[in-house]
C-alpha cells in the first residue's frame, strides 16, 4: 500500500510531544511492514535540520495558490528514520514557517492552511498518487475538504482519507476568510452538518471539516474515542462524533522501540533489560549525578511533559511539595508557552534552589528524557484529560512504574496494582480516580508504600511494564485494516 502521512511534526525532527512520536513512529512500522510511506512536513526554521539524512539538492519549485497570490515554495526531499520527507518551505513575505518555534504564531490557521494546500499541489505536481492520505489534527484537516470540493477533479480524488485526532481541545477554529484564503468557497461549508463551529456557529471548525469530509476517523486510544462523544471531553464536537460513529474508532499509539528501548539506547549510559534490571540503578545513579540530587535511599518520581493545563499543572506542583515532604525525590522536565505556568514554576524552581531532593529542568531537553526514564522509579501522570499519552508507556519500557489519573489512553495502559480488576500479571502502575489533592497524594502513598516495604512486589511491576508489548506492531495492523477496508469501500 502507497501511504502519505501529512502532519505538522515528526519526531525527532520536529517534536512538540506525542503527535510526533506518532507520525514517526506508525510510518516506521508500516515501512517494516512493507508498505510505501512517505511523510509531508513544514520546513521550520527550527526544527532539527541536522536529522534529516540525505536531503536533496535540487527542491522542487512550486507557486501554491493562497489568498488570491501564487506563494512560491520549495519541497526539499530528505530521510527520517528510514523514510522519505517532503518538507515544504514557503518563500512568501510572510515565512510561514520561520517563526523561530512551530506554535504560537497569531497566524498558525493561516500558515497551515497553507501547508495543507501546498502538500495537495506537490502531490499534483509531483504525480504522487498515493492509495490512503493520512492526516493529522486540525493542521492538516483542510486537507480532507479541500480534496472533496478544491481538488475533486485532479487525480487524488479516488485516494482514501483517514484523519486522526490526537488533542481534541485544539481544532482550530477559523473564520470563512481563510476557507475562501485556501481556494474554498465558504458558502458551501456554512451548514452544521458541514464546518460550522457548533458551539460558535459564526466559526468555521477545521477539525469538524476532518471528521466530515474524510473517509475514516481515528484518535488515539479507545477510551478516549468513547470520552469524545461525551459533553464533558467531546468540546463541542461529540454530536459530530456520535453522528459519524459508524466511521470513528480509537486506536492506542504504540511505541517506537528503536527509538525507546532500555537494551539499545545510545542516551543512557548503562543499557539494561528485563534480565539485568538492576543496571537501571546505575542510570539512577547517573541521573542524580547529573541533576545534582544526593544520592539516599530513596525512591525518584519524575515528570516529564509539557506543562499545560491539560497534564494537571496544579497537581504536579502539589505533588512536588507533597513528595519532597514525605520523603521522596522529584525531578520534573517540562516546558510551557503559557507566560503564566512558566514563570510559576521558574518561582518554585528558585524556592527550591537547595534542595538536593528535587530538579527542575524547565525546558525541551530529548537526550535528558531518556536518562529520566531510565533512572526514575516512577513517573506521575496526573492529567485533566489525556488522548493517550506516551510517556506512561515509554516510562513502563524503562521498568518506570507509572501513577497516572484514571482518564483516556492513561486508563488503557495502566492498570493499578491493588485496584484493578485485571489479572495480577497485568498490573503495572498505581492510579487514581479524581482530580484532587488527596487523590494524587493517595496514589503516590500506595506507591511509596509498596516500593519501602514491598520492594519484589514493586519489582514485578516494574518487571510486567517492561515485557508488555507497547510497540507500534499491533496498533500499524489496525490502521492497515482501516486503510484496506476504506480501499475496498467497506467502511
Ligand atoms: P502530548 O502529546 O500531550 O505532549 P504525550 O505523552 O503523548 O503528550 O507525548 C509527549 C512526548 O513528548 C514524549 O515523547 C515525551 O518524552 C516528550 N516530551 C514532553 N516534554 C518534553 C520535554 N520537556 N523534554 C523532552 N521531551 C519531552
Amino acid at each position: 500500500m502507497y501511504i502519505m502521512m501529512i502532519a505538522s511534526e515528526c519526531a525527532p525532527v520536529s517534536k512538540v510531544g506525542g503527535l510526533a512520536d506518532v507520525v514517526d513512529g506508525l510510518s516506521c512500522e508500516l515501512l517494516r511492514k512493507g508498505h510505501n510511506v512517505e511523510i509531508i512536513l513544514p520546513y521550520y526554521d527550527c526544527m532539527n535540520h541536522s536529522l534529516v539524512e540525505n536531503i536533496q539538492g535540487n527542491p522542487v519549485e512550486l507557486y501554491v495558490p493562497f489568498k488570491g497570490k501564487q506563494i512560491k515554495c520549495t519541497v526539499h526531499t530528505g530521510m527520517v528514520h528510514g523514510n522519505v520527507c517532503y518538507f515544504i518551505k514557503s518563500h512568501s513575505g510572510e515565512r510561514y514557517f520561520d517563526r523561530g518555534s512551530f506554535y504560537g504564531a497569531g497566524d498558525d490557521e493561516e500558515r497551515f492552511a497553507l501547508f495543507s494546500v501546498a502538500a495537495v499541489e506537490f502531490m499534483l505536481k509531483a504525480g504522487k498518487q498515493p492509495d490512503v492520505i493520512h492526516c493529522h489534527d486540525w493542521q492538516t484537516a483542510l486537507i480532507t475538504v479541500l480534496l472533496c470540493y478544491r481538488y475533486k477533479n485532479s487525480f487524488l480524488s479516488n485516494t482514501k482519507l483517514c484523519y486522526t485526532i490526537h488533542n481534541i481541545k485544539h481544532q482550530g477554529k477559523v473564520t470563512h476568510k481563510l476557507l475562501d484564503t485556501a481556494g474554498l468557497n465558504p458558502s458551501i461549508f456554512t451548514e452544521l452538518d458541514a464546518m460550522a463551529d457548533t458551539l460558535s456557529p459564526t466559526y468555521m471548525n477545521l477539525m469538524k471539516g476532518g471528521i466530515v469530509y474524510s473517509d475514516y476517523v481515528t484518535t488515539v486510544s479507545p477510551k478516549y474515542a468513547m470520552e469524545t462523544r461525551t459533553s464533558e471531553l467531546g468540546e463541542g464536537l461529540e454530536s459530530v462524533l456520535s453522528a459519524n460513529a459508524s466511521k470513528y474508532e480509537g486506536i492506542i499509539n504504540g511505541v517506537e522501540y528503536d527509538v525507546w528501548s532500555p537494551e539499545k539506547d545510545h542516551n543512557i549510559p548503562v543499557n539494561y533489560s528485563v534480565d539485568t534490571i538492576d543496571d537501571k540503578y546505575k542510570n539512577k545513579e547517573e541521573l542524580r549525578k547529573k541533576l545534582s540530587l544526593r544520592n539516599v535511599f530513596k525512591p525518584i518520581v519524575a515528570v516529564v511533559g509539557r506543562l499545560d493545563a491539560q497534564k494537571g499543572v496544579h497537581l504536579i506542583r502539589h505533588s512536588l511539595l507533597y513528595s519532597l515532604n514525605k520523603g521522596l525525590q522529584f525531578v520534573l522536565l517540562g516546558s510551557s508557552p503559557d507566560n503564566e505556568i512558566d514563570e510559576y514554576f521558574h518561582h518554585l524552581k528558585h524556592y527550591l534552589r537547595r534542595n538536593s531532593d528535587c530538579c527542575l529542568n524547565l525546558s525541551y531537553d530529548e537526550e535528558l528524557s531518556h536518562l529520566i526514564y531510565a533512572g526514575s522509579d516512577m513517573i506521575l501522570i496526573p492529567s485533566l484529560f489525556e488522548p493517550c499519552g506516551l510517556t506512561q508507556m515509554i516510562a513502563m519500557r524503562y521498568g518506570t512504574v507509572p501513577i497516572v489519573r484514571n482518564t483516556g489512553g492513561l486508563s488503557d495502559t495502566v492498570f493499578d496494582l491493588e485496584l484493578s480488576q485485571k489479572p495480577l500479571i497485568e498490573r503495572n502502575g498505581f492510579t487514581f480516580e479524581d482530580f484532587t489533592y488527596e487523590a494524587i497524594e493517595s496514589a503516590l502513598t500506595r506507591a511509596q508504600f509498596v516500593w519501602n516495604e514491598k520492594p519484589y512486589t514493586f519489582r514485578e511491576v516494574m518487571i510486567t511494564g517492561m515485557k508488555t508489548d507497547y510497540s507500534w506492531t499491533l496498533s500499524a495492523d489496525r490502521y492497515l485494516s482501516i486503510y484496506s477496508k476504506m480501499l475496498s469501500g467497506k467502511n
